[in-house]
């Protein structure tokens, strides 16, 4: 077995122990897991029959056990187990109606089906409303929503890194591009597409319905399939003729506002075909939602790129030293890395005292001798006090590089309150970038009540630059926030808050959300050299 499939069977097995219901700290355990797995140089199949597997970082004695059973029997029992008992494809169906997971069990049970198209049978004879607690409305519901599946959407998005990873792997597997809205990098992916050229559609379809990402097909006609992931989330396919596959990509790509106001299409083979007829430059796809006929500005690239200013290590909750998070920064191709732990305030990890701040600053400078000339710089990510003091003193600050002031604690200030707070923060003369200025995480919890034009107009006073935190389930500023930082006349400054090595790698999703909020390179810091950035406390 190869570390891929190796980590697609952990994956599987973190699915179903969701699905389940179980302990989620032993759901993230197995993700972490897979996540290490797919990223290691080495076979992890070789490593496991050595005895050896827990040199691997997250693999500890029972995620180790269940790799040597994989290994050895080529499958985890009681993941098969689950997989019997629990029919995924009927869950991934029932999550796509809006029923969680044991709803969709009791709803399989008391019907006594097994899969989705039994289920679908079920429905069509109108055997729903015997079961209990299902009476003519929510049977009109669930009928309703089954007879929609021809416009796919999701309840809840999938983060954008869970995306990439599904689409890409299914995009590899039938040999097509990406689209959808992964394509165009949204912050929440609802609509997740593939497309294909073939001539011969049927070989095409059928190796997609049986891709373990696809649990169950909603929908099937001649050139076009809807699945849905074991999220309920849906995932179109569409093989396209040769010669029309440019259109169809800009289709699948959207945004449907943006495709809309293009209409009618061209047919071409090849997107640059397509808006070559149409007579409009070609588009990137960050830039697709909404509709645009322009001539599209140069946007950022990750290569523009030259240093990141926000990581963590483990002085506070990051997972690596400061020399080998500079060490994997150097390596990645940047010339700087600012050191950014956390500040006591922040509560739940531990932050630095002032003491930690000097004795940290003698690390960061044996870490220079070693790595020059790549710059590690002294930074810290400042919390913001609910009065809006910062939680180190200028005397401590003044000594830095680079500072970072962040709302972790008491973000469910009034809107009026917490402006003001940010506002008192931004004052501070040593402060240069504000981080994930609106403090919500995708999914899970809203923006803060800031006003966020007022803290556009106060950061511009005062030479502060505004964050696109690249963390997938942050992703803040957003693209439309961007767009109105940079309007607002701001610089952004693209950073990872990288908690590990591996983290230096979502750059991209900074990157990718700055593109979306129409930035080019001169609109971030940290295009710039080091120099330029050092030279003095403000931009
Ligand atoms: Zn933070
Ligand atoms: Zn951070």
């Amino acid at each position: 077995m190869d570390n891929r499939e190796i980590a697609d069977r952990l994956d599987a097995f973190a699915t179903l122990l969701e699905l389940v219901e179980a302990n989620p700290y032993t759901t993230r355990a197995y993700r972490r897991a897979a996540e290490t797995i797919r990223g290691a140089p080495t076979p992890v199949e070789e490593l496991v029959r050595a005895g050896r597997a827990r040199r691997l970082r997250g693999i500890g004695p029972g995620i180790e056990t269940r790799l040597r059973e994989l290994v050895e029997t080529g499958e985890i029992a009681e993941l098969a187990e689950l997989e019997r008992e629990l029919a995924p494809d009927l869950i991934g169906l029932g999550r796509y109606l809006g029923l969680g997971a044991k709803r969709s069990l009791e709803l399989a049970r008391a019907l006594d089906v097994r899969t989705a198209g039994e289920l679908r049978d079920a429905a069509a004879e109108g055997r729903l409303r015997s079961v209990p607690g299902i009476g003519p409305k929510i049977e009109a519901q669930l009928l309703e929503a089954l007879a929609r599946e021809a416009e796919p959407r999701a309840r809840e998005g999938l983060l954008l890194n869970r995306a990439l990873e599904l689409v890409h792997g299914v995009a590899e597997a039938v040999g097509g591009e990406v689209a959808g809205d992964v394509r165009r990098w949204r912050d929440s992916c609802e609509h997740l597409a593939v497309v294909c050229a073939a001539p011969d559609p049927l070989p095409v379809l059928e190796r997609f319905a049986s891709l373990p990402q696809v649990v169950a097909l909603v929908e099937q006609s001649e050139r076009r399939a809807l699945g849905v992931t074991v999220e309920g989330v849906p995932l179109e396919l569409v093989a396209a003729q040769p010669e029309q596959l440019g259109t169809v990509l800009v289709r699948a790509t959207g945004s449907a506002e943006y495709v809309a106001a293009l209409e009618p299409l061209p047919t071409a083979a090849d997107e640059e075909g397509v808006y070559r007829e149409l007579g409009v430059p070609w588009c990137p796809p960050e830039l697709r939602d909404q509709p645009f006929r322009g001539e599209p500005p140069m946007l950022v690239e990750p290569k523009d790129i030259r240093g990141d200013l926000h990581c963590h290590t483990t002085w506070s909750d990051g997972r690596a030293s400061v020399e080998e998070m500079g060490r994997a920064a150097r390596d990645r191709g940047s010339e700087y890395l600012a050191i950014c732990d956390h500040t006591p305030a922040v509560g739940a990890v531990r932050g630095l005292t002032p003491d930690d701040v000097r004795r940290q600053a003698e690390e960061i400078a044996a870490a220079n001798g070693v790595l020059a000339p790549f710059r590690v710089l002294r930074g810290i990510e400042c919390d913001i006090l609910p009065d809006g003091r910062l939680d180190l003193p200028d005397d401590v600050l003044a000594e830095l590089d680079w500072v970072q002031a962040s709302v972790h604690g008491g973000q469910r200030m009034p809107r009026q309150e917490m402006t003001k707070r940010v506002e008192e923060a931004l004052r501070n003369p040593y402060v240069r970038c504000l981080s994930h200025p609106t403090g919500r995480y995708i999914n899970r919890r809203p923006e803060n009540a800031l006003d966020l034009a007022r803290a556009f107009e106060v950061a511009l006073e005062e030479g502060v630059a505004v964050e696109v935190n690249g963390l997938p389930d942050r992703l803040d500023l957003r693209g439309e926030h961007v767009r109105d930082a940079l309007q607002a006349g701001l610089q952004i400054v693209c950073s990872t808050d990288s908690h590990s090595v591996r983290g230096l790698a979502n750059m991209t999703l900074s990157v990718a959300t700055a593109r979306r909020g129409w930035a080019t390179p001169a609109d971030v810091l940290n295009t710039r050299p080091l120099e330029s950035i050092l030279g003095g406390n403000r931009l």
